[in-house]
């Protein structure tokens, strides 16, 4: 089979190496790729948020699976263009691709469905959304409906935070996305994700993940896109998994079906866990980045089987063998991000680490240039490893870490913590 992998990220060149172990893909093209990717696949310079453009290309290589990384094509239609030119893509509709586009539109389905999430208002003016602030009182959850990279979260735990934040997303500060807004009850507890296939009909389990958020150790300091992952998460037990399963993913994805817009990719949801009661906090409709390395290094060869499966409508005949193990990967990131950072530092120590089935560095933000590989992004490498249990996972990943020379990197020292504690 030849394929086609839309995207650049570290998720990307995760799935890249999972399909390239499996002896069913002839061929594979990463679609812009990065330097990372270029080691073991074909990068291809493409604007994949045009589905003229992806159509063309998939034509002209003879391509015969798509599997799409980002929320941008799937937002775009990139996957809609794709299938009508005849072709096989891993990813939903644009107009599945909601549930993550619009985060009205999930409220909605899931006060449709009653599944278990925060409460909510919906608006589209300012005053009105003031007035419902200061009935509900903080802490309460501001948030821009549409996609916002994570920036359009605004946590209040004060009344005026959250009404300025209102000022804030109706003055344009999120652009087309805040033109409206979604306000949330605030939920405690702990958070997990839960990443699902679904093919239009079934659905099964591809794992859970929690990652970290934030930039400092202890969980502190700024927002980032995630500075590591692990999986599984223990706080997502059997009885929990099965509970999100029956009472959120299995009535959300029927409701999808019965509206005449069938879900089929991977669906990520975002669970706040209290009490053994899982709550939806969000649903993103493509793998999290970095969650996805650690799933790929759990799931090795078969994720391609099992993507495959979903593209096909063959779920009911697919299951996923667990080989009861761990993985972590511990994100190197440029000093100063968040924030602004410098660009084009060199990383050494690459080729003298061992890469296998255990221990693998994803690349996110890198560029080769003269024999060296330099640094281009905030989140640069992933350091990712697989043991028997955490701890194994953890040690292996930080020893391959620990090796890497970049004194222009810096990474979480405590990936993994709340698990191992
Ligand atoms: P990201 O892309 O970073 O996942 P997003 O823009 O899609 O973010 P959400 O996932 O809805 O936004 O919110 C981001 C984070 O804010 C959540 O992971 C969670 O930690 C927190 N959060 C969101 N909604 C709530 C809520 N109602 N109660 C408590 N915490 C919340």
């Amino acid at each position: 089979m030849n394929i086609l992998i839309l995207g650049s990220g570290g998720r990307e060149h995760a799935l890249a190496w999972a399909v390239m172990q499996n002896p069913k893909c002839d061929k594979l093209i990463v679609a812009p790729g990065n330097a990372g990717i270029a080691q073991i696949a074909t990068c291809a310079d493409l604007d994949i948020n045009h589905g003229g453009t992806v159509v063309t290309f998939a034509e002209e290589n003879a391509i015969d699976f798509v599997i799409v990384g980002p929320e941008a094509p799937l937002a775009a239609g990139v996957s809609d263009r794709l299938r009508d030119a005849g072709l096989l893509v891993f990813g939903p509709s644009e107009a599945a691709a909601k549930l993550e586009a619009s985060k009205a539109f999930t409220k909605e389905i899931c006060a449709a469905v009653d599944a278990p999430t925060a409460g909510y208002g919906h608006f589209t003016e300012a005053e009105a959304a003031k007035d419902y602030i200061r009935q509900q009182g903080a802490p309460i959850v501001v948030k821009a409906d549409g996609l916002a990279a994570g920036k359009g979260v605004i946590m209040a735990f004060d009344e005026a935070t959250a009404l300025d934040a209102i000022d804030d997303m109706f003055g344009g500060a999120f652009g087309e996305a805040g033109a409206e807004v979604v306000i949330e009850e605030f939920m405690e507890g702990e958070e997990a994700s839960l990443f699902v296939l679904v093919d239009g009909t079934n659905v099964l389990s591809m794992g859970s993940a929690q990652d970290h958020k934030r930039v400092g150790e202890g969980d502190t300091g700024l927002n980032t896109g995630g500075m590591g992952a692990y999986s599984p998460a223990p706080v997502l037990s059997v009885e929990i998994e099965a509970k999100a399963m029956a009472e959120i993913i299995k009535p959300t994805m029927e409701e999808m079906a019965r509206r005449g817009t069938p879900y089929q990719g991977i669906l990520y949801a975002g669970l706040m866990i209290k009490d053994g009661q899982p709550r939806l906090v969000e649903y993103n409709v493509r793998f999290g980045d970095p969650e996805c390395q650690v799933l790929m290094m759990r799931l090795g060869a078969q994720a391609m089987d099992l993507m495959h499966a979903a593209a096909e409508g063959r779920l009911d005949q697919a299951q996923v063998n667990w080989a009861d193990d761990h993985a972590i990967t511990v994100v190197m990131a440029a000093k100063g991000y968040p924030g602004s950072y410098a660009k084009g530092t060199e990383i050494k120590g690459l080729d003298a680490l061992t890469v296998d089935g255990h221990n693998m560095v994803f690349h996110a933000g890198t560029k080769a240039q003269d024999g060296k590989v330099l640094a281009t992004g905030g989140r640069v490498l992933n350091v990712t490893a697989r043991g028997d249990n955490l701890q194994e996972a953890r040690d292996r990943a930080y020893a391959a870490a620990d090796a890497i020379d970049w004194p222009g990197g810096f990474m979480r020292r405590d990936i993994g913590w709340r698990a191992l504690q």
